[in-house]
């Protein structure tokens, strides 16, 4: 691919993107003021389908739950496929923004929850609408077939995968290549790629420790689960200390505790719950096999009735950079962007855009676009002080929306059109 053919289509196509900012704004703070919970996106997944049929597209929808496809055919070429993620958080909005949430909903369990897009996924659907109406309107400037994937759950690791348990290998054309985008803390105006493992693999188990109750005052008669628990959590924080390489990055992080109602009550069990960022498949393996050991053995010294009980809560695979395709995506970019596409450090972030490439066993490229005002993110780097700016799912997370907007569906068309055209 020539840099000389991505500059002449941007050039014409950046006034049609200026033109369009200021529908694209309002369709923003729209789907941002009324967010929607993970596999409830239903009002989101309506804006997006109708949006898609009326500039042409083949539209399927409630696909995996609320999972909206449009296809457009559009003479000889590759097929390519681009996804954004519709689903908000659990979480009470507290930028202050005079766009931001109030919206109040029950989540899986009943309990109601402050609801907002504090993870950015809805700039990923407004991006990718206007990348649907832009390579609608002007379809001479490309050639092939666009598969646009409007995909619920992320946030719960469930959406991808109920979108291909739904059929979708069956019933939709199989991409040649596969192209997602993140909202990040970083300069706006920016775009960070980068070949190889972007974002870590996710894993969260919820243990289950039993012992054997009793009164406080008599623990000879208890198998104590308050002390197993504690003796577990330890043991487990040598496993990332001792069992892995230095030179390999991973976490394992308990977040949550919980044993005992009372100080004079030893209780029948503890309950662990644990999340694990790995980067490298051996390595997840290797923590997810020394967890169960460790919890096994350390229940086992406690002279415990019954192994412990362990549960997947959600499992993310590593998103892992195709380098041929990446280093295409990267050209792209830098003929874009200059010196505003960089190449970025991988995050201990995880998500389950790679699901779809893995399923298929085609190539994806997944990148971010900065969304921190560029004053306030450079001051912030030039004071050591980065990791002080909100980042994705603190209730404070809010990006600019100038460059924003327009530099995420810039990268998204940069990048297909490198195959498209
Ligand atoms: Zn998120
Ligand atoms: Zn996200």
């Amino acid at each position: 691919m020539e840099n000389a053919q991505i500059k002449t289509f941007n050039k014409t196509m950046d006034s049609f993107i200026d033109k369009l900012l200021p529908e694209l704004e309002e369709i923003y703070k729209d789907i941002h003021s009324n967010p929607e919970l993970s596999m409830q996106e239903f009002r989101t997944a309506k804006i997006a389908a109708d949006y898609l049929t009326k500039y042409q597209y083949e539209v399927s929808t409630a696909i995996g739950v609320t999972g909206v496809i449009g296809l457009m055919k559009n003479g000889d070429g590759p097929t390519v496929m681009l996804r954004a993620d519709m689903d908000a958080l659990p979480v009470t909005e507290a930028t202050g923004l005079p766009y931001a949430s109030t919206k109040v909903a029950r989540d899986e369990e009943g309990i109601e929850v402050g609801v907002s897009h504090v993870c950015g996924h809805d700039l990923h659907v407004t991006w990718l609408m206007g990348a649907a109406r832009l390579f609608s309107e002007h379809r001479d400037q490309w050639k092939g077939t666009l598969m646009l994937v409007f995909q619920p759950g992320e946030e719960v690791g469930r959406g991808a995968q109920g979108m291909i348990d739904d059929g979708m290998m069956d019933r939709f054309p199989k991409p040649d290549i596969i192209l997602g985008q993140h909202v990040m803390v970083g300069e706006s105006g920016t775009v960070g790629h980068r070949s190889g493992a972007i974002l870590s693999a996710g894993n969260s188990l919820k243990v289950k420790l039993f012992g054997r109750g009793a009164h406080g005052s008599q623990p000879q008669t208890s198998i104590d689960p308050v002390i197993m628990a504690a003796a577990t959590t330890m043991r487990l924080q040598t496993i990332v200390s001792r069992e892995v390489a230095p030179i390999e990055n991973a976490v394992l992080t308990i977040g949550a505790l919980q044993a005992g109602t009372k100080e004079n009550i030893i209780p029948d069990d503890a309950t662990l719950k644990l999340n694990i960022r790995t980067f490298d498949e051996g390595v997840r393996d290797h923590i997810l096999s020394a967890v169960k050991r460790i919890c096994c053995a350390e229940c086992a010294a406690s002279n415990a009735p019954r192994d412990p009980e362990f549960t997947t809560l959600d499992s993310y695979p590593v998103t892992e950079n195709d380098a041929v395709a990446t280093r295409r995506v990267a050209e792209a970019f830098d003929a874009q962007f200059g010196d505003k596409s960089y190449e970025t450090q991988p995050a201990s972030a995880s998500e389950d855009f790679s699901i779809f490439g893995r399923s298929w066993k085609v190539p994806y490229v997944f990148w971010f676009v900065g969304g921190t005002d560029a004053t306030t993110y450079l001051e912030a780097k030039k004071n050591n002080q980065i990791n002080s700016i909100p980042s994705n799912h603190s209730p404070k997370f809010a990006p600019v929306i100038n460059p924003t907007l327009k530099t995420g569906l810039l990268a998204m068309m940069t990048a297909a059109i490198a195959w498209l055209d």
